[in-house]
């Protein structure tokens, strides 16, 4: 099964009407935020498969676009923040935002939030693990996790509850954005328990090998 991520920009060679020879055939798209409704729109359909998303923080209900203006929100995509879903037989979930570092307050949350939000996941979680042997294989976020790909200034800080979602349910992927890269030599993808944790700005390909077991 192969997953496209999207993440934090407009990568023309995605936005293009030869997308499916730049990605290959994909089963899923999944963006981690901070991207125009337009953009997931169009990348989705021209593969023709879903998308799973969650809102960054420069989101205010709808996406924010280059430049300032807002964009209509995505149509089709869901919007899997505080969920857990069962899509193409991954269990996926997916919080959304980044940590609180000025007074817009939507799309920004504490510490304390996040680990509330967190939590909020786990009955779903636990039901997973009892009605199909494992409890999440892929954790979507905009944030990276504390320690992860996270910056030092206070905007780009990650979450510790996701440090505590992979240890707990350990997912097999945890894929964010919101931390750009700009250097040749950064890390962007880290083994850390279980989980593989990927930067997926601005875009990643996930070949995802199901278990024989997974349903
Ligand atoms: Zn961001």
């Amino acid at each position: 099964m192969r997953i496209l991520a999207i993440s934090d920009k407009v990568v023309p060679a995605l936005y293009s009407p030869t997308v499916r020879q730049t990605v290959g055939a994909v089963d899923l798209v999944v963006s981690c935020g901070d991207l125009p409704g337009y953009y997931i729109d169009y990348v989705a359909s021209m593969l023709g498969v879903r998308c799973l998303m969650v809102h960054g923080n420069h989101a205010s209900g709808m996406e924010f676009v280059d430049g300032g203006a807002l964009d209509a929100p995505p149509r089709d995509p869901m919007d899997i923040d505080g969920r857990v879903v069962h899509e193409k037989g991954l269990l996926l979930a997916g919080l959304d935002g980044s940590i609180r570092y000025n007074r817009n307050p939507r799309f920004q949350h504490t510490q304390g939030e996040m680990h509330l939000k967190a939590l909020r996941l786990a009955p779903q979680l636990l039901w997973n693990r009892m009605a199909h042997g494992r409890s999440l294989d892929i954790l979507v976020t905009h944030s990276p996790p504390a320690g992860i790909h996270d910056g030092p200034d206070r905007a780009h800080q990650g979450f510790a509850a996701f440090l505590w979602l992979m240890r707990t349910f350990r997912p097999r992927y945890l894929l964010h954005g919101h931390k750009h890269v700009y250097r040749q030599d950064e890390v962007t993808q880290t083994s850390h328990g279980h989980t593989t944790v990927i930067n997926v700005y601005p875009w990643r390909i996930i070949e995802y090998e199901k278990m024989k077991d997974e349903r």
